[in-house]
């Protein structure tokens, strides 16, 4: 199993990694635009690559 990696869906930058199972809703700043971004996780082995939503 590999870690999930969050991206800004702004500008793309790397905000996070996940470990596999992770579950629940996030909100961060992202630290290069400076927006809030929630991410919500599924479950572990659907999660992969991902670009935040708002
Ligand atoms: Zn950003």
């Amino acid at each position: 199993m590999t870690a999930t990696t969050i991206y800004c869906r702004y500008c793309h930058q790397r905000l996070f990694d996940i470990v596999p199972g992770t579950r629940g809703r996030i909100e961060i700043k992202c630290s290069r635009c400076r927006k809030i971004l929630r991410v919500t996780l599924m479950d572990g082995e659907k999660n992969k690559d991902y670009l935040a939503k708002e």
